[in-house]
């Protein structure tokens, strides 16, 4: 069963096809490092570890680059407001993102390089490219010739002239044509900054992430990912840079994330509706967000406000119960054959299908949801064998190891799935099952949980 992914580059779902076999090289843009996160953020994190995560499940072994961009003027700024240098600056919010992400289930990448620590590479692959005739200098600054490179402007498929139309120069630019952009930035007096063949001065941004790459993955790689909103310039000029400089394709596969908009409106300083991700993990469950992410597919935008994440919690929590109530059943299962092969196959093959399908966690969760209907099912079912809720569970692990939802089974119930026992239970007594009604006495006895029925219902409390 082949994987088909959207690729930015010829905008069609392709076959993939990674050059080694065995092997997947994944590049992804990664932040810049001098604020917390905001959702917007915390979107291609999720997304793009999910994506790894399926290229895993399917036995390549995948190296994942994600880089931290940790020089910038943005960077020196506000180092320059607190009063402090900027790699204590940068080290604090290097931190901040490993935390925010990996509550949300993100996994290191197998290396997370770092501008600052790649500037004599940055240093000799421009004077490459002002070798080969791609790049000129202006007063200790040096520029990128875009006119030179016949191929620029054919991942965000505009015709060049709208982008030159588009494009600005600044007032403290010296460069010939607007498309035009900076390898090389002349430091500022009492900016931190590198010696160079062209003076003092640091890199600028897009160069980078062609460094980066190719010094950690190689002169080609499969996949480029990164936010929508990074097509052009950015991925543009990297794409401009590397395939100048190596003489190679630089990328095969280009992923781009949709965005993230606020009550329908664009995340903005001047709207003041900036959501922080670590604001968020405090306000709900982490693998709350990334499930409400996730039920998305990463292509198409995606509205936030907190009534869409409490909708996407009730299927959560469905989820989440059915899960439990499979490894509660097992206690009362009887010994016997596995019972339910063929439905789970064929739930297992539906779901590898959304997911071979320009990963499409969206309909991959539904698929979910038909393997809850059955647990549920198979729970109700008096003979229910062991060996049939283990295969539910190891289904259930499965497809949460995909999206990443670090879903353990609890050993102390939590007060929301108490409250749902206790609803399952009144439903069970109406529906005369009396035999689930006391098996829900005794799982919840066994917790220390003590019931009390009263006219307004059933109350409890712990033991
Ligand atoms: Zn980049």
């Amino acid at each position: 069963m082949t994987i088909k992914m959207y690729n930015t580059l010829t905008r069609k779902k392709e076959i993939f096809q990674p050059i080694d076999p065995k092997q997947v090289k994944m590049y992804v843009c990664g932040p810049t490092v001098y604020n917390y996160i905001h959702i917007g953020n915390a979107r291609p994190a999720i997304v793009f570890d999910t994506i790894r995560r399926y290229l895993e499940y399917r036995g390549y072994d995948v190296k994942y680059l994600l880089n931290f961009t940790d020089i910038d003027d943005k960077i020196i700024n506000e180092a320059k407001q607190l009063n402090e240098d900027v790699e204590t600056l940068t080290n604090r919010f290097i931190t901040a993102y490993k935390e925010d992400v990996g509550a949300l289930g993100v996994r290191p990448a197998t290396h997370h390089p770092r501008v600052t620590e790649t500037i004599d590479e940055i240093i000799q692959f421009i004077a490459d490219l002002i070798e080969k005739g791609f790049a000129y200098q202006v007063n200790g600054d040096v520029y990128y010739k875009t006119r030179e490179f016949k191929n620029y402007g054919k991942l965000s498929a505009q015709p060049l002239d709208d982008l030159r139309a588009g494009a600005r120069i600044q007032v403290d630019e010296h460069k010939k044509d607007p498309l035009d952009f900076a390898l090389w930035k002349a430091a500022k007096q009492g900016e931190i900054a590198w010696s160079s063949p062209w003076g003092e001065g640091r890199p600028g941004w897009h160069i980078e992430c062609s460094v980066m790459a190719k010094k950690h993955l190689g002169a080609t790689i499969d996949i480029h990912a990164g936010g929508q909103d990074l097509t052009f310039p950015h991925h543009e000029n990297e794409i401009a840079q590397s395939e100048a400089r190596n003489g190679k394709k630089f990328a095969n596969y280009w992923l781009h994330n949709g965005y993230i908009t606020i009550d329908d409106e664009k995340m903005s300083k001047s709207l003041g509706n900036f959501v922080l991700a670590r604001d968020l993990i405090k306000q709900y469950r982490p693998e709350l967000i990334r499930f409400f992410m996730l039920s998305v597919h990463y292509r198409q935008p995606i509205n936030f406000n907190d009534a869409l994440i409490n909708q996407s919690k009730q299927g959560f929590d469905r989820i989440v119960n059915s899960y439990q109530n499979v490894h509660y059943r097992m206690g009362s299962a009887s010994e016997g054959d596995e019972q339910y092969q063929a439905k789970l196959l064929q739930i297992k093959d539906e779901f590898i299908n959304e997911m071979n399908d320009d990963f499409n966690t969206a309909n991959a969760i539904s698929v979910l949801y038909e393997l809850v209907k059955e647990a549920n099912l198979a729970i109700e079912n008096p003979e229910v064998t062991k060996a049939s809720l283990a295969s539910f569970l190891t289904l259930f692990d499965q497809f949460f190891s995909i999206l990443g939802l670090n879903l353990t089974l609890q050993d102390e119930l939590i007060d929301e799935e108490i409250d749902q026992l206790l609803v399952e239970r009144d439903e069970a007594r109406a529906a005369k099952n009396f035999a689930r009604a006391d098996e829900i006495r005794e799982l919840l006895k066994e917790q220390s949980i003590i019931l009390e029925d009263t006219a307004q219902g059933t109350r409890w409390k712990r033991g």
